[in-house]
């Protein structure tokens, strides 16, 4: 009884090539001997492989819907799972595998898909923070409009290449560890197409794209951070033979703000405090990103202390809410004193037993605490 080989890819017989390729790459993820060494897996890899060659080879495949077994009539097959001669399996191996184009069996299309590209956007802070719609250009490959992609000048059309009669492909003998091999390679003539274009288009040369400017509006989510690409489906380059254009990444970069520094979504400030005011606490105004807002000082802040505005950050890209904004304190000691405050201070310091200071433990109890006291022995 022949194989099923349509059973074996888990189709159904007139399964289009596509539906083919796809189940096969799936199956081949899964079974290759690179990935799963089980042998077991080897032997179904095989298996699903001689499936995919007898239903991609146009020959072998008719003999499958005639109900025959391609390998069994053929000879020679034995345990090779790629069928022996040509060993044309491999191609459409790889070709399973990195998503086709590299298969050289017959002609390829001459419209390729286009390529990336990348264009980089420079934001002010409070724009990656609140989100923005900014205009970009970009200088890209674009659909020749002469030709809409043809390549060929108007009224003219593409003829069959005469190297290689139209196949795309030119075949030499080569000696190798495996005996004598035909070995196919891309035609140079007409590059693998089996066309080639006697009159190309004047606007341009052939290629079915000319290149050009265009300005784009992007629409820049709330909370992007500096170095993060936006992707613009469709946006990159038009492909040879206009082919589909590639996307258009768009990479930000956030411009330093003199009052803010970003971590991530908290932003970070700094507030310098006179030493009174320190010590008796204030209410300080801060202009923040969403307007002023009041700023409590407590009584007796100390220099370093860091005080925290809840969701006054960057918005969190792919969750709801907003970081913080941390405020680090500086406090300042007054220097250039007039004899008044001199006076003063000098009073302050007399009323609070502070005028004889002594560098006690108890307020080196931090490193440089630990510093002096290995520095002595102790
Ligand atoms: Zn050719
Ligand atoms: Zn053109």
């Amino acid at each position: 009884m022949a194989t099923d080989y349509y059973g074996v890819l888990g189709l159904a017989q007139g399964a289009t090539d596509k539906e083919i390729k796809s189940a096969y790459r799936r199956k081949a993820r899964d079974l290759h001997p690179d990935v799963n060494p089980d042998p077991a897996a080897k032997e179904e890899f095989q298996k699903v492989s001689r499936a995919y060659e007898a239903l991609t080879d146009p020959d072998k495949r008719r003999i499958v819907d005639l109900g025959g077994d391609p390998f069994e009539t053929g000879g020679g097959g034995g345990g090779n799972p790629f069928g022996g001669a040509g060993f044309g399996g491999l191609g459409d191996i790889m070709d399973a595998f990195f998503g086709g184009g590299t298969a050289t069996r017959g002609p390829r299309s001459r419209t390729r898909a286009g390529g990336d590209a990348l264009i980089r956007v420079d934001l002010d802070l409070a724009e990656t923070v609140f989100g923005t719609t900014t205009e970009i250009t970009v200088d890209t490959a674009v659909l020749c409009t002469l030709c809409t992609g043809a390549g060929t000048a108007p009224g003219t059309h593409p003829a069959q290449c005469t190297t290689c009669n139209g196949r795309g492909e030119v075949q030499s003998v080569q000696r190798s560890f495996l005996g004598q091999v035909v070995a196919s390679r891309p035609c140079p003539t007409c590059g693998g197409t089996g066309q080639v274009i006697p009159q190309p288009c004047s606007q341009c040369a052939g290629d079915g794209r000319v290149r050009a400017r265009r300005t784009i509006p992007v629409k820049i989510p709330a909370g992007v951070e500096d170095g993060m690409r936006i992707r613009l489906s469709g946006h990159g380059e038009v492909g040879p033979g206009g082919g589909p254009a590639g996307d258009l990444y768009v990479e930000v970069h956030e411009r330093p703000h003199d009052v803010f520094t970003r971590d991530g979504e908290d932003l970070h400030c700094r507030v310098t405090l006179p030493m009174t005011a320190a010590a008796l606490g204030t209410t300080l105004t801060l202009r923040t990103l969403d307007g002023d807002e009041p700023l409590d000082i407590k009584a007796g802040t100390q220099s370093g202390s860091v005080l925290t505005l809840r969701a006054h950050g960057a918005p969190r890209l792919r969750a709801t809410g907003r970081g913080n904004l941390m405020v680090h304190v500086d406090v300042q000691t007054p220097t250039r004193l007039d004899a008044e405050q001199e006076e003063l201070l000098r009073k302050l310091a007399a009323v609070r037993g502070e005028d004889h200071p002594e560098a006690s433990r108890a307020q080196h109890n931090g490193l440089f605490g630990r510093v002096r006291d290995a520095f002595n022995g102790r």
